[in-house]
């Protein structure tokens, strides 16, 4: 574990999980270029591969949008905090799900 404050270590953690979301995002755009051959039917497993990778961008483009939301919040000096109670996150909880909005017990309370 380093010292270095909270906001910097997030920072850093979401801009590299953007910069991952947006390699997947380009991958899948250039695989999504080369479509299946419709004539072969449904049951072609390219197309099978296609509707996938077309599921998968989709996740990836949701994402991308959490990250910068959350990238949003650190920038405005409100991200960690708790939009329930105001509280700061758990750093652990921030650490396993870093665009989280609540607090591990207004999480649960949600359920
Ligand atoms: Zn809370």
């Amino acid at each position: 574990m380093t010292n270095e404050d909270p906001i910097t270590e997030a920072r850093a953690r979401l801009q590299a999980e953007r910069a991952e979301v947006l390699q997947d995002l380009e991958q899948l755009t250039s695989r999504l270029e080369t479509k299946g051959d419709y004539e072969l039917g449904e049951g072609d497993p390219m197309i099978y591969q296609w509707e996938f990778n077309l599921a998968l961008r989709e996740r990836a483009q949701q994402k991308l949008a959490e990250i910068d939301e959350a990238l949003a919040q650190l920038n405005m000096g409100i991200y960690g905090l708790c939009e329930r109670c105001g509280k700061p996150i758990e750093p652990e909880r921030l650490a396993v799900l870093s665009h989280t909005t609540v607090c591990s017990q207004c999480a649960q309370r949600r359920r």
